[in-house]
């Protein structure tokens, strides 16, 4: 058995790893890359993997980062089935058409400019016809089933708590009489979180495949969150300004609309205006609606006595860009959650222009800003940023909730490996950047993992 890392290794985005075994290759995810541009461009168009040797495609969960290039090898010829578990496919319907549209809409933009320069116009990354193409490939798979992938190729999905539908990818591998279970977390969620089931720790796992995100770092204690989130939503509203959080439309932003239902139902919100700016997080937010299997005892419990978690009517989903520029002239205090997360892309771009020059107003950050992106230079509170080509004074406040975050931290993940009966032989790290990896390639050695390797892209590893 072989296994090579594609994407996501030594980075946080683009994950692709690959398992060739029995005659047959299995990939494990297709994301895109995000953050360098220049490089994003030329990788996510160059398939890691000649389209006519993948057999089989496994979806550990819909964001983008892990699905958002599979509509690319399908437009380079990839005809195989796509497993995912049945919310995971909901999501990617919404998730790769918007991300095909984008496309689209990005490379008319910079064609425009090069039909100037009288250079030649680039074909976009995919089409809304390759996601359709895409999305008829994808195939259902309940959670905690086993099916059947090939012969002697076994593979089962377990709740991982990270978003609707996510799932760690469990492999019953049989290769030459001898039984390997080989463990792939996908994104890793957080224990005692609303909405979502606590992750499913792997019990067994000859060879593990782990995220490692937060391998260094420890998210704020949970209690904290609602009680952080008052605090700055009451500041901004004593300052009359506005508070913005970059969110992503798939996760963070239900979750932090439940945040604020919850203290609204408690009635300790301010009575300020809230706004979620994204016709897709309208989108995704209905596939939560509609699939309560997905859901933890807390959330049943609320809808029970509430009508919708997801909507109350302070809330306004706004879909039209006449509505979303309408903010931007709002004189009263408000809230604004708006995608992209990392401040890569999206309306949330045209909200920064207007929020960062002033002190009055606050930028929430609750999610992980990777290397290379906005949102990190918004992290590490740069003077000016950089919007459109434009430069814009960052005098807002900023402030963040990590506590929110929809990756276990270093101890959580730990403490998830830690129901494994045994060490695996071998752990790979992905998923991570280098600082976060190495610390946590040495936890987990001082956890007893024998060996713990930190794979870099195209790396190949034999095992037996
Ligand atoms: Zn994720």
């Amino acid at each position: 058995m072989e296994f090579q890392f594609h994407g996501a290794a030594g980075e946080v985005t683009g994950s692709c790893h690959q398992i060739s075994v029995n005659g047959k290759k299995i990939l494990l995810d297709y994301g895109l890359l995000q953050g360098k541009r220049k490089e994003a461009f030329e990788r996510n168009r160059k398939s890691h993997v000649p389209v006519e040797e993948i057999d089989a495609i496994i979806l550990s969960h819909a964001h983008i980062d892990h699905s958002g290039n599979l509509p690319s090898l399908v437009r380079a010829g990839y005809e195989g089935p796509i497993y995912a578990t049945s919310a995971t496919v909901s999501l990617c319907e919404h998730m790769l058409r918007d991300s095909a549209f984008i496309q689209e809409k990005d490379v008319e933009y910079v064609n425009k400019k090069r039909l100037r320069k009288k250079q030649k116009p680039f074909e976009p990354l995919y089409t809304r016809e390759d996601a359709e193409q895409t999305l008829a490939l994808m195939k259902r798979v309940d959670y905690d089933d086993d099916f059947d992938l090939f012969e002697g190729i076994k593979v089962r999905f377990e709740e991982a708590g990270h978003i609707l539908g996510s799932a760690s990818v469990h492999l019953t591998i049989t290769e030459k009489g001898k039984e390997h279970i080989v463990v792939f977390t996908g994104d890793v969620g957080r224990r005692n979180q609303p909405i979502l089931k606590d992750p499913t720790p792997p019990r067994k796992a000859d060879f593990l495949i782990c995220e490692s995100t937060y391998g260094n770092r420890l998210h704020e204690a949970d209690e904290d969150v609602q009680a952080r989130l008052l605090k700055i939503v009451k500041e901004t509203d004593d300052a009359q300004g506005k508070l913005l959080i970059p969110a992503f439309s798939l996760g963070r932003t239900q979750r932090l609309v439940y945040d604020l239902h919850q203290l609204f139902r408690e009635g300790k919100l301010p009575p300020v205006p809230i706004y979620v700016d994204s016709p897709l997080a309208v989108n995704v937010t209905e596939v939560y609606r509609n699939h309560p299997e997905c859901y933890d005892r807390e959330l049943e419990k609320f809808n029970h006595e509430n009508d919708d978690a997801f909507g109350f009517y302070k809330l306004n989903y706004t879909e039209s860009v006449e509505e979303s520029m309408a903010l931007n002239s709002l004189k009263v205090s408000c809230i604004i959650i708006a995608a992209s997360g990392m401040c890569e892309g999206g309306r949330v771009l045209h909200h920064l222009k207007h929020v960062a020059p002033h002190p009055k107003n606050t930028i929430l950050l609750v999610g992980f800003m990777a290397e290379h992106t906005l949102g990190r230079r918004i992290e590490e509170e740069r003077e000016i940023l950089k919007i459109y080509g434009d430069e814009y004074p960052l005098r807002a406040k900023v402030e963040q909730i990590r506590g929110l975050s929809g990756h276990a931290d270093r101890d959580e993940l730990v403490a998830y490996l830690g129901h494994l009966k045994k060490p695996p032989k071998k752990t790979f790290l992905i998923h991570g950047e280098k600082e976060a990896q190495e610390a946590f390639a040495q936890n987990l050695f001082d956890f007893g993992f024998p060996k713990v390797e930190i794979p870099v892209r195209g790396q190949k590893f034999k095992v037996t």
